[in-house]
């Protein structure tokens, strides 16, 4: 099989592509509750001519597979099919109509991607080396994820290895593709902390316990982790991203305070030693002030990182396939994915496609004016066949 072929039967169907991307933009649904976009990907599969299709994998996981007509490897592609809460302010005539819900990460994008692909590969079923799990994943944005319930399903027990994009919306679009080595994105926890004080008059301080004053010293303290405790030659990040207290009355003292924030981190023994300190300069600061408290410290998803081996074959096919000047080594960021869970049980790689609508500037992910260009459709699915084409068609068509 033709790899410039399949290539072009995408090219003179990328309107299909699009309409795909724009129904689902269109539908956006929260994590744990896409019931309608579950049930648009099944039928679209059906309606390709897919029989082996698993639905509610892990909760909400939909997985199809092509069994090819020869040996070969299994070989996995992930696309995240959630939304967030968030109300829409683009100008889009295909802006979101399920009010405060919208698509602002892409994964509409990821869908519709791996959509057009089974689609595409149906025709070859016959020629195809091995088998292809198109695996759409619910629920990325909401920890505990989707993913990690899918593997525990076993579902994924016989992948030889596993492949994810996502969209850059911050970027440009430019054709380009990013591949990224070891470390990509961070563990990333959460915590809530709660301090309880003894409110009372604000002209007697003396018999009060202030919370406010007790929840902006921890505040300035929390900042000691990543300055003074952490090996500064490890990424590491402590953000306070809420602090609450008081009911507005300008001549009341806060009963209690309230914090809340993120941890982000790659080195599972930085991680804990954050995670520590947390709760002792917590705990031993209200002691030194008269107040409680109480930390509930959520830990998230595990750092993404990426194999080596598999890591080096898409910068190599990527290259021969878009050429040097389409393909960038990027960064490790402090962001996180569940992606990460897949990594730890199955070899493959997370990689990326510029996808931002704006020449200039661009919208960041999770924002309500968040836009791609539709055009990265193709350049996400030509990413996806020219892995396929590697592993199920050419003629060494062998395990790496
Ligand atoms: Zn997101
Ligand atoms: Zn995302």
């Amino acid at each position: 099989m033709d790899l410039d072929l399949m290539l072009d039967n995408i090219t003179n169907g990328i309107e299909m592509s699009k309409e795909l991307f724009r129904y689902l933009h269109q539908h956006p649904e929260l994590s744990f509750k896409e019931y309608q976009t579950r049930e648009f990907i099944k039928e679209q599969l059906q309606h390709y001519g897919y029989e082996d299709i698993q639905t509610n994998v892990g909760g909400g996981g939909i997985i199809a597979r092509l069994v090819g007509g020869q040996e070969g490897p299994t070989i996995a592609f992930r696309a995240d099919i959630d939304a967030l809460a968030i109300h829409e302010e683009t100008n889009l005539p295909y802006k979101s109509v399920n009010d405060g819900v919208m698509h602002a990460c892409g994964h509409d994008a990821h869908t519709a991607i791996l959509l057009s692909v089974a689609k595409q590969l149906i025709n070859y079923q016959t020629e195809i080396k091995g088998t292809i799990v198109f695996l759409f994943q619910h629920a990325e944005e909401v920890k505990p994820g989707g993913a990690i319930s899918i593997l525990k399903s076993g579902a994924l027990d016989d992948v030889d290895k596993i492949f994810g994009l996502h969209v850059r919306g911050e970027l440009p679009f430019d054709g380009a593709v990013e591949y990224c080595h070891g470390y990509a994105l961070a563990a990333s926890d959460t915590f809530n902390i709660r301090i309880q004080g003894n409110g009372g008059h604000a002209a007697t301080p003396h018999k009060t316990v202030d919370s406010t004053v007790v929840a902006a010293f921890l505040v300035q303290q929390l900042q000691t982790i990543v300055s003074r405790n952490k090996n500064p030659l490890d990424s590491g990040v402590v953000t306070v991203a809420n602090f609450h207290s008081g009911g507005g009355a300008g001549n009341v003292i806060s009963d209690y305070a309230t914090l809340s924030g993120t941890v982000r981190t790659y080195n599972p023994e930085l991680r804990q030693m954050i995670k520590q300190r947390i709760h002792e300069l917590t705990e031993h600061i209200c002691q030194a002030h008269g107040a409680t408290a109480v930390v509930d410290y959520l830990d998230g998803y595990p750092p993404l990182i990426n194999h080596f081996e598999e890591t080096e074959l898409i910068h190599h096919l990527f290259e021969t396939q878009f050429g040097q000047e389409r393909v960038f080594e990027t960064e490790a960021r402090m962001g996180g994915e569940d992606f990460a869970y897949y990594l730890e049980k199955i070899p493959g790689s997370f990689y990326y496609i510029r996808a931002g609508a704006f020449e200039e500037e661009n919208y960041p992910h999770h924002h309500p004016k968040f836009q791609i260009d539709e055009d990265c459709l193709q350049v996400g699915i030509e990413t996806i066949l020219t892995i396929i084409h590697h592993y199920h068609f050419s003629k060494v068509g062998v395990l790496q």
